[in-house]
């Protein structure tokens, strides 16, 4: 029986990624539904090619055209947030594929859950703004949150098996981004195309910019601490500039499991799509003898200080991840629109971390107000 899909995100990195798996493997997975932000022209080309049941585009005034181009086909079509929720809900999916950019993953990924739908987890912003709220109701309907970022499938991928034995800490690389050897006064100038040159992953811009700054780092050790049940103290970040290793564990005993591999996200996709089965590819494969060395490194948390408001932030718990979240979500644009420097962008979310209000146990609801108010007050930090 085929696994029947929804892409949310689809025309983004992970999107087009998970559509190369899908069309390698026609036999085992269907799409049912195609989800964009913006980019109407490819979502077009994709649902012409993959012929889902339901395409919707997330920017309305992008409807009329993804109406008028679709019209000859059996394919409907919605826009809108809301029509993304509910879409996730439609009885024959069986997987949504979470692929979409910071918090507006957080709405689809509660319905779809809710709809008893598994989830390959690809945003992790939703688990960084709303951990706790997302694995009780994950936990409540008995759905399985199947990580798609390479180091936590890694993780993923190490714990088969030993799902009884406790972890000791997780071990989390990092590529160390671009700027890894640049000094503090170095940061200083650095330039939006620099910081978009990844040395060895090909992202998004949002997370190429996170990966420049480590809160890419900060953010996957909330999610790791979210998926994997540890405590941020048993989370240790590595930096490992080859990205041969993908990320270990540690057990009580001593021993360290580890999953390495070329630095492919179709890998981690496909592992999501098809578990616990492993998929069959033609990926270029992890040669050996062309890494004569792995190192490693301790990351400098003091140059690097998105990755201490990261451990600060889930330390504090209630909604300061989401707080450090929309601040970095409006900082990263404004970053990407020249209008700020690469370390102002930490200067401000420190900020706002101090000046926004503080919910212990925040409800869904608190999650929506803040985001609204972290957003606005880090705006106004901006003029
Ligand atoms: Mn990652």
């Amino acid at each position: 029986m085929k696994r029947t899909l929804a892409i949310l995100g689809s025309t983004g990195s992970i999107g087009t990624q998970a559509l190369e798996v899908i069309s390698e493997h026609p036999d085992l997975f269907e799409v049912y539904a195609l989800t964009a932000n913006n980019q109407v022209d490819l979502l077009i080309e994709q649902a012409r090619k993959f012929m889902p049941e339901v395409v919707v585009i997330a920017n309305e005034k992008k409807y009329p055209e993804l109406k008028e181009a679709l019209e000859d086909l059996p394919i409907k079509v919605w826009a809108g947030a809301d029509a993304i929720a509910q879409v996730v809900q439609s009885e024959p999916i069986h997987l949504v594929l979470t692929a979409m950019v910071g918090y507006s993953g957080l709405q689809p990924t509660i319905a779809a859950i809710q709809a008893k739908k598994a989830i390959a987890l690809a945003n992790k912003e939703t688990l960084v703004v709303a951990g706790e709220l997302i694995m009780s109701l994950a936990a409540r309907y008995e759905v399985p949150i199947l990580p798609v970022d390479s180091e936590h499938s890694a993780i993923f991928q190490c714990l088969n098996g030993e799902w009884d034995n406790p972890i000791q800490q997780l071990i989390l690389t990092a590529s160390g981004g671009p700027f890894r050897n640049h000094s503090r006064q170095a940061l200083a100038s650095v330039t939006r195309a620099e910081a978009l040159n990844h040395p060895n992953w090909t992202m998004g811009a949002k997370v190429t910019i996170d990966s420049a700054s480590l809160m890419n780092k900060g953010f996957e050790m909330i999610e790791a601490k979210w998926l994997f049940d540890v405590t941020p103290d048993q989370i240790k970040i590595l930096v490992h500039p080859q990205s041969v290793i993908h990320s270990m564990v540690e057990f009580e005993d001593g021993a360290v499991m580890a999953q390495l591999g070329i630095p492919d996200m179709k890998l981690p996709i496909s592992y999501a799509f098809s578990y616990p089965k492993r998929l069959k590819s033609q990926m270029p494969r992890l040669d050996f003898s062309q890494y004569a060395t792995l190192t490693f490194e301790e990351p400098d948390m003091q140059r690097f200080r998105n990755l201490a408001y990261a451990y600060e932030a889930v330390r504090q718990g209630g909604n300061m991840p989401c707080i450090l979240n929309a601040a970095n979500e409006v900082v990263v644009e404004a970053f990407l629109q020249d209008k700020i420097g690469f370390l102002q962008m930490s200067d401000i979310i420190e900020q706002m971390m101090q000046k926004a209000t503080f919910v212990a146990s925040p409800a869904y609801e608190d999650y929506v107000q803040t985001d609204k108010e972290v957003r606005q007050l880090t705006r106004e930090a901006l003029l």
